[in-house]
């Protein structure tokens, strides 16, 4: 099985394997020789433009025929349930991976960094009442131009269901369905053909970014970092594979083998919303999942479940905390396991949205937010790891509740 796995890795012409190439390549050319990386940002943001280009207009169609084919509130209800269930679920098992890990890795005031003082860096704070009115658009072009998913979701599912709900103008109603459904078939065929550039555009993008962020960073931060590496390889690996093994009856390193490409785009790009067309194409094309669970489980997954930046998160105050040496009390770090499953929720699917929304998780246990500093020299390498893990969670979440619902249905 293992062997079987190894030698399809083998496989040149697959263009996931191509792309597992081209980022072990970039790496070491990133160490080795990062002066010749400036002239491939053009090719890296371009490949990242085309991905996000078409991400926003697929939430919409996808969600929306996600939900035009289903059979009725009834179904609707059942999906949107199981996926809520399991997004929850997950994403609390990932803090609580994380918090396990941390108290196992590192003791207070261990470390020889120096606290950052107040007014050196100052982020924004997340307040509670701007993140729970967030969810709402109160205005969906305002919301599409600024590419807020979540507003997008919300909307497009009233809308979804408002067109649903049409009972006289029967054409009309079938057009709207039509529009979306052959907006989304276009999509996708763009999605197929930007898969084909993936090993070079990630190529560039890993290149560019080893090479200018270099490695030195690590040498203050590497047992913060093995914390999250540790914690994130436990959730991927052992508790997402055991759920695919569970609930999905699937060989969990069978699907990865099948959704690696998704996997690989995520590390890349770190953001879970430009990889959505890649994640959609290999769930239903090579995976096999059901249309109707992926264009509704994916899309909403891409936004509100984060496993990996949740873990991380809690991870990082835990760390943030030790440097201080504050210590966080058994009910303080309940509190981070809420906060931080909250604030994974709030966070939007591009690059270091996970810092930004940790002003929560900071804020409810009272760490001084500038300490957030402390960790931004290796952010961007953590979030390629995290990034993996969110949608490795996603994709899981849509095999989990295919299969539960054709159990169902059987
Ligand atoms: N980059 C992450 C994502 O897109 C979010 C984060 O943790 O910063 O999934």
């Amino acid at each position: 099985m293992v062997a079987g796995f190894l030698k399809g890795l083998l496989d040149w012409r697959k263009v996931e394997n191509q792309t597992l190439y081209a980022v072990i390549l970039a790496v070491l050319l990133g160490v080795v020789l990062p002066n010749f990386a400036q002239p491939l940002k053009v090719v890296g943001d371009i490949f990242l433009r085309l991905l996000k280009s078409i991400a926003i207009p697929l939430v919409m169609a996808s969600i929306f025929v996600s939900i035009a084919s289903l059979r009725g509130m009834e179904e609707l209800k059942e999906l949107g349930i199981k996926a809520l269930v399991y997004y929850t679920a997950t994403t609390f098992l990932a803090v609580l991976t994380g918090l396990v890990v941390v108290n196992l890795f590192f003791g207070i005031g261990e470390t020889n960094i120096t606290p950052p003082s107040a007014g050196h860096f100052e982020p924004k704070q997340v307040s509670l009442y701007d993140f729970f009115v967030g969810f709402f658009p109160d205005n969906i072009f305002k919301a599409l131009a600024e590419g807020k998913v979540i507003q997008i979701i919300v909307f497009t599912i009233l809308f979804a269901l408002g067109v649903l709900a049409i009972v006289q103008n029967l054409k009309g109603k079938e057009t709207v369905i039509n529009f979306f459904s052959g907006m989304n078939d276009a999509l996708l065929n763009v999605a197929q053909w930007v898969i084909k550039l993936t090993p070079l555009g990630v190529f560039a993008i890993v290149y560019y970014n080893v090479a200018v962020h270099g490695l030195s960073a690590f040498a203050e931060l590497w047992k913060y970092a093995l914390a999250v590496l540790v914690g994130l390889f436990w959730h991927a690996f052992v508790n997402l594979g055991l759920i695919t093994y569970v609930f999905a009856k699937a060989k969990p390193w069978e699907y990865f083998a099948k959704v690696r490409e998704a996997l690989l785009v995520a590390f890349s790009t770190a953001s879970s919303s430009a990889t959505l067309p890649v994640s959609l194409e290999v769930a239903e094309k090579k995976a096999g999942v059901d249309k109707k669970v992926t264009g509704f489980v994916l899309p909403l997954g891409a936004t509100v479940n984060m496993d990996g930046t949740a873990l991380y998160e809690a991870v990082a105050a835990m760390f943030v905390a030790s440097v201080y040496g504050i210590h966080l009390s058994l009910e303080q770090q309940i509190i981070i396991l809420i906060t931080a499953t909250l604030a994974a929720i709030g966070a939007a699917g591009i690059p270091s949205a996970g810092l930004v929304t940790m002003t929560l998780v900071f804020s409810a246990v009272g760490l001084p937010l500038e300490g957030i500093a402390i960790i931004l020299a290796i952010d961007r390498f953590l979030d390629m790891f995290r990034t993996a893990v969110n949608v490795w969670g996603d994709l899981i979440g849509a095999k989990v509740i295919d299969t539960l619902l054709r159990r169902k249905n059987s």
